[in-house]
């Protein structure tokens, strides 16, 4: 698969851009795929650019994405004030070195660590480098477990839902994990405690959970999980982790489910991830990982550097990156607190849950989720509706200029086709009565259609949650 399309002569993508006369008096030769022999003004190159970009979506009516769209001006402001600055260079910019560390801290407070002042973590570009670093720890532990044993650490498995964000395939496909994933099945459209325990065995290096599921915004049952492997060890000596990707949930649970356990208050809980740029409320991209504490990251991972004359652990897959998007996390916490975040999430649910009610309500749809967990519902056409299909129901829609896709589930239920809405901050109740009325009007005149114009073919949305068709059924096996 090529990583860049190539130019489709067809669409005229090798013609050279075509600059407005307004903004060049002389006309410009500048090529699309080339870098241009000479520079131009840059109020010339603003335009291009700037024109260019306006044919981009309208991010706010994007309901497919997790990833905030919107950020107060003060955020904003403090990203611009601190776009030159590198996160790397702790030594220059200690005060932002001091605020990355004043959130670890916060969030090792918000997710329980047992002791929150010593508990290991740091940003990242998002959840994605964070679940590769997690995933490194329990590989790691593993290999140096089996290897005190004298046994063989060449094998190493991890377990996890086929619901998995596509990151986590990376993980398993770069880093040389056999990744066991348990298909869906009627009815169970995330990972189980039973389930995951069944593919366990000596080479299982951890257990993934996911707070929540993208496919449909559920919750796995973490503490389910951590009570089986308990009982796992119990019954075969066998003591395998658990890593919680909370994404999107850990950043929801802690402010709106108080009573749910899926932290570091479950002693199985090794490490914890989350995007800053998702429930964070920060724009892309930041997300954090946590460990439980320093014997779940073990000491030959971290590297040592140079800051003020003293030494600051590293861990990561990344050097460069901006330190921006950590200072807006640390505006955010100070701004919401945890009332503020709270507030935020709650009003997501609220707008989700009464949406997927008012849709259940419309007549030809069945709803998987209600929005009750993950500010995420998932929902199908009725078994009576054979007309249109959940593709014709997306294309409509995007007609409206509504972003909200359609696709099939992974095995063993690629038979299932679902629309998934992700209520974000800034989704309002306003907005939320636009769709319907927009969603009442796509379906009223898909109703007199004779037969779906669109099958699966049409999905093509992937955002790490759309079918993945190179990926296994399953190659878990029982002990
Ligand atoms: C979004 C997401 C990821 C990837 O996170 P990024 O921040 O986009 O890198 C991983 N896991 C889950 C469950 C997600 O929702």
């Amino acid at each position: 698969m090529p990583i860049a399309h190539p130019p489709s002569e067809t669409r005229g993508e090798t013609r050279d851009l075509q600059v407005n006369p307004v903004f060049a008096a002389e006309p410009l030769k500048v090529p699309r795929h080339a870098l241009p022999e000479q520079g131009i003004a840059p109020d010339v190159a603003y335009q291009i650019v700037h024109d260019e970009l306006m044919l981009d979506g309208n991010a706010r009516l994007n309901l497919a994405t997790f990833v905030t769209t919107w950020a107060e001006p003060h955020s904003r402001r403090l990203m611009i004030e601190s776009f030159d600055k590198n996160i790397v260079d702790k030594d220059e910019y200690p005060r932002t070195a001091d605020l990355e560390l004043r959130c670890v801290r916060m969030l090792c407070g918000l997710w329980h660590a047992p002791d929150p002042l010593t508990a290991p973590g740091c940003s990242t570009t998002g959840s994605s480098e964070a679940c590769m670093l997690g995933g490194l720890a329990l590989k790691r532990r593993w290999q140096h477990a089996r290897r005190a044993a004298g046994l063989p650490a060449d094998r190493p498995n991890i377990v996890m839902g086929v619901n998995v964000q596509v990151c986590w395939d990376k993980f398993a496909n770069y880093f040389d994990v056999e990744p066991r994933l348990v298909p869906m099945a009627p009815g169970r459209h995330h990972l189980t405690a039973g389930e995951a325990v069944a593919r366990c065995d000596e080479n299982t290096i951890g257990v993934v959970a996911v707070l929540g599921s993208t496919f449909d915004g559920s919750y796995e049952p973490v503490a389910e999980i951590c009570a089986a492997l308990d009982d796992l060890q119990q019954r075969s000596g066998l003591d395998v982790p658990v890593h919680v990707d909370g994404a999107s949930g850990a950043m929801v649970a802690p402010f709106c489910d108080l009573e749910l356990s899926w932290d570091f208050r479950l002693p199985r809980v090794a490490s914890i991830n989350t995007s800053g740029h998702k429930f964070g409320l920060v724009s892309p991209g930041v997300g954090w990982i946590i460990w439980r504490d320093t014997d779940a990251l073990p000491e030959d991972l971290v590297f040592r550097v140079n800051y003020l004359g003293g030494d600051m652990p590293s861990f990561a897959l990344n050097f460069s990156r901006p330190g921006g998007q950590v200072i807006a996390q640390y505006y955010m916490f100070l701004r919401l607190g945890i009332d503020g975040f709270r507030r935020v999430q709650q009003t997501c649910r609220d707008v989700a849950t009464s949406l997927s009610s008012r849709i259940a309500a419309l007549g030809p749809f069945r709803l998987l989720t209600d929005g009750s967990e993950l500010p995420v519902f998932a929902f199908t056409l009725a078994d009576d509706v054979t007309n249109y299909s959940v593709f014709d129901v997306s294309a409509g829609l995007r007609e409206e200029g509504w972003l909200v896709p359609a696709y099939t589930f992974p095995p063993d239920l690629t038979d299932l086709a679902v629309l998934r809405i992700v209520v974000r901050n800034g989704m309002s109740h306003d907005l939320a009565d636009l769709l319907m009325d927009d969603l009442s009007r796509v379906v009223d005149r898909l109703a007199a259609q004779a037969a779906p114009l669109r099958g699966a073919e049409a999905a093509s949305f992937t955002h790490g949650a759309g079918p993945r068709p190179d990926v296994p059924t399953t190659n878990g096996v029982g002990r």
